[in-house]
């Protein structure tokens, strides 16, 4: 596509050695066979504590991770916006399912949104609700399953912590980003996401939710929460993305026998999220958004809606937003010219981070043979420097 075919603005800030390690890990993982192999060893690793860290850390680590702090994310931030790229700081420690860890995960959330009060380079923070509550109760209170006193304990203490994360964003003046996850206790999240906005979304947009447009009821679950919002008089905050557990999806419901809740067309995803985006970009009054996508097509599309609207191209309620590592092409071709854009920048420990990596390897493994786009542009960024 041509807005995003120019590779030398895509990698300006990539080095050989930087260009030569996302081609050799991006060959490695367009190999669903050697992926299946490399994520069983590397769990394995971890888990009985082989001494692997390093090797992840110098390849798939270093591709798609800020570093294992805030503190130690600074470079990747500072790098970013010399791009005029903004940063969205993301705790990335999955899995958790103590009090412990949804207590420090809790603050360790807080403290990114305070390290976005008045820095221009990070414009929003995010939290995935699972680091903050245990996926059972979410999976309960999704399906209004009566909660024994324990549980309903443990859901107070939930909406307690969230409400104090959105609080501290208002109070901040950050906006946040509630990251979507499986469709089996993302109603708790929705739910929720949706008091915090009526409550702290009167002036402003500070809390936004996700909707992820594989499924085939988000086109008119938006519908209903525009009404919502205009009924009751509050500004909703939307990311827009596709879903990332397609296939758990599929699965869970063959598995459980129940009515597939995904799309298995991957048009009718392409069609619903092209439709959300016209929607947003229709009802700006009270709609802000981020569209969360590597799809180019998706990205030159909404360049068009801006377009065609006569909306400024820096219009703070609209933000494209891509994954650290993953589609500079899309990135920095759009921040080139002078589109609102920040990337997903994951930090947080090795171990803790590895669900996400694993994702992240398997989203870029071929399709039908297909070379990933990645690589493509990769070796196209690798031919035009050895030309000039
Ligand atoms: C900034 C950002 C934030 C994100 N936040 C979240 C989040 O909160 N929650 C979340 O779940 N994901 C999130 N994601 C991941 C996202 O959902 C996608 O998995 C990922 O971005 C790939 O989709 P795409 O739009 O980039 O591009 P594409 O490569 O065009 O689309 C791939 C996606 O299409 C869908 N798909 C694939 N095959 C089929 C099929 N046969 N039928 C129907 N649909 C199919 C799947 O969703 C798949 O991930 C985020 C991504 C970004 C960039």
């Amino acid at each position: 596509m041509k807005l995003f075919d120019n590779v030398k603005i895509a990698y300006a800030d990539k080095s050989d050695r930087d260009l030569n390690r996302a081609y050799f890990l991006f060959k490695v993982i367009s190999n669903p066979i050697i992926t299946k192999i490399l994520t069983f060893f590397f769990k394995i690793s971890i888990t009985f504590g082989l001494p692997i860290k390093g090797i992840i850390k110098a390849t798939v680590y270093k591709q798609f991770c800020g570093g294992t702090t805030i503190k130690g994310s600074q470079r990747t931030i500072e790098k970013l916006w010399q791009s005029k790229i903004g940063t969205i700081l993301d705790f990335s420690a999955e899995g958790k399912e103590s009090e412990d860890d949804f207590y420090r995960a809790t603050k360790e959330i807080i403290a990114t949104i305070i390290k976005a009060k008045n820095e221009k380079s990070i414009p929003f923070a995010v939290f995935k609700p699972t680091a903050v509550a245990p996926f059972y109760l979410l999976e309960k209170i999704s399906n209004s399953i009566k909660l024994n006193a324990t549980q309903t304990k443990e859901k107070k203490e939930f909406i307690s912590r969230i409400a104090t994360i959105c609080e501290s964003a208002y109070n901040n003046k950050v906006p946040l980003f509630i990251d979507a996850e499986e469709s089996w206790i993302q109603k708790a999240i929705d739910d929720i996401a949706l008091e915090m906005m009526r409550k702290f979304n009167k002036e402003e947009t500070w809390i936004y939710n996700t909707l992820q447009m594989y499924r085939s009821d988000r086109i008119s679950y938006l519908k209903e929460i525009y009404a919502d919002a205009q009924n009751s008089n509050y500004f909703l905050g939307l990311k827009l993305v596709r879903g990332a557990y397609h296939e758990q999806e599929i699965e869970r419901a063959r598995k459980l026998n129940y009515n597939c809740p995904v799309h298995t067309k991957k048009e009718d995803t392409d069609k619903d999220y092209n439709l959300a985006q016209k929607f947003c970009v229709e009802h700006l009054d009270k709609i802000s958004f981020c569209s969360g996508t590597h799809n180019e097509e998706s990205s030159e599309y909404l360049t068009k809606l801006i377009n065609k609207h006569k909306i400024d191209k820096n219009d703070d309620r609209i933000i494209f937003s891509q994954l650290l590592g993953m589609s500079d092409h899309v990135s920095y071709n759009l921040a080139k010219k002078g589109y609102n854009i920040a990337k997903y920048v994951p930090y947080g420990p090795v171990k803790d981070v590895m669900p996400y990596l694993i994702r992240r390897a398997e989203e870029n493994t071929s399709i039908a043979g297909q070379m990933s786009r990645e690589l493509s542009n990769i070796i196209k960024e690798k031919q035009r420097r050895k030309k000039s």
